[in-house]
């Protein structure tokens, strides 16, 4: 098992496929993009799947999600996919992405076992999306959801971080879009995590704020807390329910105590929080020869030594030098 020092078991892996995205939201890269890694230091399709499985079949790792940078670019995804979901014991495998291309891929990575997505979307309105994430493509996010909830990969949920002064007016619209489309919104504080470090506490539109904005329309109770378990979002029935809301406060309401994760970077770096400034590499060893065990004994050091929160608050606390889309959102 993968357990740290304070008792944590990490069963729920987020693995980047990529640092390369084909938008460029304003908290996450510069307009220009970034130094993409080198193609030879990615992780190829079999080395992905060669370290899922050690995860799943070795280390109780019981829930794969796919990310990135921008994880339909990777063109192996759905050869991954099918990959995945043949291990033993099956594990959950969900998708988190912008969007773009799922209008012809969620088809496929349905048949290929893919469970659920999780679709980024911050606007209702074309022209902020193309202000904040410095492409047209709302229509093709909007034709990529629609085709998750046709394909089956439910519950389709929608991810939004709010920009003070560029959406949080639309944290309203935004949930009454998605009662409509019977899709889940969670909305997620904006974390340092920017490439260009211009992240700030005072522009932070806090998880207080958006349940103030959000109760102003509707009636939000909370969900039953035993249900929440290590999932980061709290989450809210909404007018009476069923359809939920979820409120993901990493930085004003961290949930490190209950943390389950740990994520691979497209690297082949084993990462234990987003905010870590530490990584283990399993790509050398594994391209020098180690054996499944000895990968596998390799992960299990890398989770004992995982820290007991991000530190977000600490006078001490440094961002990560490696930004969002190259460490796996
Ligand atoms: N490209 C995919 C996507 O857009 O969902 C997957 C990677 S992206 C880094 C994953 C999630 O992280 C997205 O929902 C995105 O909005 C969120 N994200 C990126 N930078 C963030 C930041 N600084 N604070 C909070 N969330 C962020």
């Amino acid at each position: 098992m993968l357990r740290d020092s304070f008792g944590r078991v990490a069963t729920d892996l987020r693995v980047s496929l990529t640092d390369k995205c084909n938008l460029r939201c304003t908290y996450c890269m510069p307009p220009e993009g970034l130094d993409w890694l080198p193609n030879a230091q990615l992780l190829t399709a079999d080395e992905i799947v060669r370290l899922v499985a050690i995860g799943v079949e070795r280390l109780g790792v019981t829930e794969v999600r796919y990310t990135g940078g921008e994880p339909l670019l990777r063109r192996e995804l759905v050869d991954i996919v099918s990959r995945t979901t043949a291990l033993e014991p099956r594990p959950q495998v969900s998708l988190t992405t912008n969007g773009i291309g799922l209008a012809r891929l969620a088809e496929p990575l349905a048949a290929a076992g893919l469970d659920r997505v999780n679709v980024s979307l911050d606007t209702l309105d074309p022209a902020t999306f193309k202000r904040l994430a410095h492409r047209d493509r709302h229509a093709d996010v909007i034709a990529g959801l629609a085709a998750a909830d046709r394909a089956g990969l439910r519950p389709v949920k929608v991810n939004t971080v709010l920009m003070r002064g560029v959406n949080d007016h639309e944290a309203v619209p935004l949930l009454r879009w998605c009662l409509e489309q019977g899709y889940e919104l969670r909305f997620i504080e904006q974390m340092p995590l920017d490439a260009q470090h211009g992240w700030s506490r005072d522009e932070m539109v806090t998880a207080d704020e958006i349940l103030q904005l959000l109760s102003g329309e509707f009636d939000l109770a909370a969900d039953d807390l035993e249900e929440r378990g290590s999932a980061p979002a709290e989450r809210f029935l909404v007018d009476g329910g069923p359809a939920r809301v979820g409120v993901i406060g990493s930085v004003t309401r961290p949930f490190c105590g209950s943390c389950d994760r740990v994520r691979l970077t497209a690297d082949g770096q084993v990462r234990n929080c987003l905010f870590a400034t530490e990584e283990s590499d399993l790509k050398t060893a594994m391209r020098a020869g180690a054996s499944d065990e000895e990968l596998a004994e390799r992960w299990i050091a890398a989770v004992a030594r995982k820290r007991a929160g991000h530190g977000i608050d600490d006078p001490s606390f440094l961002q990560p030098s490696r930004p969002m889309s190259a460490i796996g959102g």
